[in-house]
């Protein structure tokens, strides 16, 4: 897959969207003009949180896993599954490389602090917590968040095309600019409906 810069946009719009839909903290999010290099090719600023609680490694997978859900989501492809390509070349490395580590660190945390939480059983074959089902089910949610909130991952993605950056407020701007169209369509959908 060629790293163009609607490409690295919608992968960082996948980031920016769901961090605003999970409220999780940013300050702002950017892309680079020109990719010398394989890698992502642009960045979320998270602000800084000093308490990760155990439940809350879901999410943090849920946000690592949305870079790639942006890009399919924009290309107008369905989910699918996550291969050994497009970690490898499709600038989602770091991604999920960061996404095995939380998750290995939850489950070491668990191992010494005897808690477990109970929706992890599913993701358990055979006795065995299984890294990748979990990984695999964060990234079907993060694309499910996307899938609901279209219209602003659009707008966040053509806005980083055309400015390359954007701040938190600008963002919001967005989502609340994205909200009102949806819910002038479906007013517009009732009224033609009666
Ligand atoms: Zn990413």
């Amino acid at each position: 897959m060629k790293m163009t810069r609607k490409y690295v946009a919608s992968h960082e719009a996948g980031h920016v969207v769901v961090a605003t839909i999970l409220n999780v903290g940013f300050t702002d999010v950017y892309i680079a003009d020109s990719f010398n290099h394989v890698g992502e090719g642009g960045a979320i600023h998270y602000t800084p949180s000093s308490f990760h609680p155990i439940f809350d490694a879901k999410s943090e997978v849920i946000l690592k896993m949305a870079g790639e859900a942006g890009v399919r989501l924009y290309a107008g492809r369905k989910a699918g599954k996550i291969t050994l390509n497009n970690i490898l070349g499709g600038g989602m490395w770091t991604d999920y490389k960061l996404a095995k580590d939380i998750t290995k660190d939850m489950l070491a945390r668990i191992k010494t602090g005897k808690m477990y939480p109970s929706y992890l059983d599913e993701f358990c074959v055979k006795g065995e917590f299984s890294v990748d089902k979990f990984i695999d089910s964060c990234f079907l949610a993060a694309y499910d968040i996307l899938s609901a909130n279209r219209e602003f991952h659009a707008r966040v993605t053509k806005a980083l095309v055309e400015t390359g950056e954007l701040g938190f407020v600008q963002v919001k701007t967005l989502a609340i600019a994205a909200a009102r169209e949806k819910f002038q369509i479906e007013k517009a959908a009732r009224a033609g409906s009666r």
